[in-house]
This record gives structure tokens, C-alpha cells and sequence, in this order.
């Protein structure tokens, strides 16, 4: 059962000064599991989580992590300019962009970030555009082809398609980049891929660490350049659903270990540091969008209308994503009734929850989306006129702070030209 981690009466006293619909989050519940994070992958010394900054693009959020010893992963102009005013700099900023624009590439080697390559085109614009190779330079790597594993009658547990993704380089491509920026000065590399995205299973990250691993000693040995980080990206997921069940990250990071011993130290590579770039698994079940039921309608099925719409949370609108629903003050009570839970855009897709069975849901009452922590108010938009809503952290000594406040109509007119 997925447990709100917000009760009836705090969600009551909070809604007296910010009312629904609003994006909150854990403070205690994200530092306990960076600190899990941390500990899973202690045995290496150069190990550092770079947070995946559009998950969750919120300065309060950001800063925490920096506390927990994080560095942050961006991948636009904004993102960068948020992390330099959240008081990160040099290598505590990775920089993994695609179709990069030479300004983003400028203000990432101003800030002295690492900078992640895209494609091998890139390593002579990034030249061209800096007038230099940076020291250190990372190159994504995508292998192709179909990437899956632990086949069971009910199917694959991973399975993606980086043949079909736009990221990354071919491999004779990464030995070309790497040879092309030793050439214009560069003296550290990196390697990084991101080939599966919300794994709920412990062996996606050991399995792509032995790629990256085998892949780094022989490019290492065939180009003489020498690899100072392996990045392992994002891609750990979370249970959205109650009976899923939840990656161990400490099993994770003992597995990374033994990959890493197998084929990193045989191959004298013993000082490579391991990174990664989680979002979701970093914020998703630490945060909740909090909203009231406004309407119900009986029409062919039983409706459930609510304040906050696809607009403040897209997954279920575009993936058709689950999102567990706990109706506040009825955590016990029996789900006896079935609802469509929807919002007001005028777009049929706009359910966040269709068929679900759910205790009687009447007008008032609260209801949490879980694990809208990560990719939820950051992809919100503003279609319909709909405004963003407020972002809050409740803290870890239960008080409550406002990192982000909701939007007014003129914030939504502002950049008009009448
Ligand atoms: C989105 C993204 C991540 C984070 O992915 P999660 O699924 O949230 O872990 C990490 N790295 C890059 C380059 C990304 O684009």
C-alpha cells in the first residue's frame, strides 16, 4: 500500500494560505534516500550523483541535494543559469545536452562544467565555439540495436530501443572523438550512455556498467586517452503502481562494484570515478500534487472532477502513466466505488485516473497523486490558460515552505504584444 506521506490535518492547515492545486515534497524522505544513494556507492571515492535538474527545476529542491553532496545535470541555458544562482560550479555541473546551441556551450565551459558530447560533429563545433578542447570532455556512447534483459514469461524486465534513440555516438565514432579532442588539448575523458529509462529492476544499472566498463578499457587501450569518470545517467526507476516492486539500491551499487572490479581494475583503471545522473528515482515518491475534488458526473461512467489538470501533471494525459491516488482522511477506507479522476482542460486525454477503484470520494475532498516528485510540475504547461501551480517543501521538522508560488494571470500575460 503506498502511504501519503502528508495527513488529512496537515493538508488542511496548508491549504488555509496556498490552495490546491500544489506540487509538495519530502524533505526527510529525498535526504534519506541520497544518503542511501551515497552509501550504495561509497566503495568508489570519486563517486558523485549530478541530479537531473529537469526533473524537479526548483532551486529550493536543488540546494537540498547540493547539501546531500550532489552536483546537478543540466541540459539547456535555463538550467545552467539555475544551478550557477543554486551555487553550483565547475565539477559539480555535468552538461549533457543534444542539438546543442554554441551560447549553451559557451556558458557550460564558463561555468567550468563537464561537458557531456552528443554527437562527433560536436567535439569540432565545440572547438570552433570556445577556441579550445576543455581538459576534460565526457562523450555519450550509444551502443544501437535493442537493449534488454531478464526474460521471464511476463516478458523482458528492461527493454529499450537505443538503436532507435537519437542520443549518442556509434562506438568506432567515440574512439574518433576521443582521438580528435586528445589531438586539440583535452586530458581527461569521460563515457556516458543512458539506455533505458524508469528500470524497475536492480540489474539495469550493473548490466550497463559492464558495457560502459569493457567499452572504456578498450577505447582506453586503443586510443592511449586517458578515462577519468564512467557516468551511468538516469534511468532507475520507481514503483508507480502499489504492487510493484522497488529497486534496492544498495544491491544496485554492490553489483556496479563488481563489475567494476572484474573489468575496470584488471584493466589498471582502479581510479575511474562512477557517476550518475538520477532524477526520478533521486525525487519522484518524495512528492505529491495535492488537489480537491470540485465536481462529480454521472453520465456512462461515474466522474470524479478535481482542480488540477493534465497541465500540472502530463504523464497520465501523454504516457498514460500510473499515478496511485490516496483520498486524504480515507487511507482506510474501502475502494467501493469506480471513478474516471479528471481535470478541466477540454481534451479527453485529460484523466489522471481511469476505472480506479477508490473509497467514495465526496465534494472537498483532498486527494494526493503519488510520485509526482520527479517530471511532474516540470512538465507542466499552459495550454487552456491553465497557470502553474505553487511548488512547497515540507520539512523535516513538519513545518512548510513556499520554494515556487503559483502563477497569476499576469504572469500568463506578460510576454504578450498587444
Ligand atoms: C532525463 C535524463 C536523466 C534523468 O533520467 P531519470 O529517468 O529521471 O533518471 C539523466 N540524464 C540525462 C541525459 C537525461 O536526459
Amino acid at each position: 500500500m503506498k502511504k501519503p506521506f502528508l495527513t488529512l490535518a496537515q493538508a488542511r492547515e496548508i491549504i488555509k494560505t496556498y490552495p490546491t492545486p500544489f506540487h509538495i515534497y519530502d524533505e526527510a524522505g529525498i535526504r534519506e534516500n541520497a544518503r542511501r544513494l551515497k552509501a550504495a556507492f561509497a566503495w568508489n571515492p570519486g563517486f558523485k550523483e549530478y541530479f537531473a535538474v529537469k526533473a524537479t527545476p526548483t532551486p529550493g529542491i536543488l540546494k537540498l541535494l547540493r547539501e546531500e553532496g550532489c552536483g546537478v545535470d543540466c541540459s539547456s541555458l535555463t538550467e545552467l543559469m539555475l544551478a550557477e544562482r543554486c551555487g553550483f560550479s565547475g565539477g559539480e555541473i555535468m552538461f549533457s545536452s543534444n542539438e546543442t546551441p554554441a551560447e549553451e556551450f559557451e556558458l557550460a565551459a564558463r561555468l567550468g562544467a563537464h561537458i557531456n558530447l552528443d554527437d562527433l560533429t560536436h567535439v569540432e563545433f565545440l572547438y570552433k565555439t570556445l577556441g579550445r578542447a576543455p581538459e576534460t570532455v565526457c562523450c555519450r556512447f550509444n551502443p544501437g540495436g535493442v537493449f534488454a534483459l531478464g526474460e521471464s514469461k511476463e516478458g523482458f524486465q528492461v527493454m529499450d530501443n537505443p538503436g532507435q534513440a537519437k542520443y549518442g555516438m556509434t562506438r568506432p565514432q567515440l574512439a574518433q572523438a576521443f582521438l580528435r579532442l586528445k589531438e586539440l588539448g583535452t586530458k581527461r575523458f569521460g563515457i556516458h550512455a543512458f539506455l533505458a529509462s524508469n528500470t524497475i529492476s536492480n540489474e539495469y544499472y550493473p548490466a550497463l556498467a559492464r558495457l560502459l566498463f569493457q567499452t572504456a578499457a578498450d577505447v582506453a587501450a586503443e586510443t592511449g586517452c586517458a578515462v577519468a569518470f564512467i557516468n551511468l545517467s538516469g534511468g532507475v526507476g520507481v514503483p508507480y503502481r502499489p504492487e510493484q516492486p522497488a529497486n534496492d539500491i544498495a544491491v544496485i551499487g554492490e553489483e556496479v562494484r563488481r563489475a567494476y572490479e572484474e573489468i575496470l581494475v584488471p584493466a589498471g583503471m582502479g581510479d575511474v570515478a562512477v557517476f550518475t545522473e538520477l532524477g526520478r528515482f533521486m525525487l519522484a515518491p518524495f512528492g505529491h500534487l495535492v488537489t480537491t475534488a470540485v465536481h462529480e458526473k454521472h453520465i456512462y461512467k461515474e466522474y470524479i472532477g478535481v482542480d488540477a489538470c493534465a497541465a500540472n501533471l502530463m504523464r497520465p494525459a501523454v504516457y498514460g502513466a500510473y499515478h496511485h491516488i490516496t483520498v486524504l482522511g480515507k487511507e482506510d477506507a474501502p475502494c467501493g466505488r469506480v471513478y474516471d479522476v479528471v481535470g478541466s482542460l477540454c481534451e479527453n486525454s485529460d484523466k489522471f485516473a481511469i476505472d480506479r477503484a477508490l473509497p467514495e470520494i465526496e465534494m472537498g475532498d483532498l486527494l494526493v497523486l503519488h510520485d509526482t516528485g520527479a517530471h511532474g510540475f516540470s512538465m507542466g504547461y499552459n495550454y487552456n490558460g491553465k497557470l502553474r501551480s505553487a511548488e512547497l517543501l515540507l520539512k523535516a521538522d513538519g513545518a512548510v515552505e513556499l520554494m515556487r508560488r503559483a502563477e497569476t494571470p499576469d504572469d500568463y500575460f506578460a510576454t504578450l504584444v498587444w
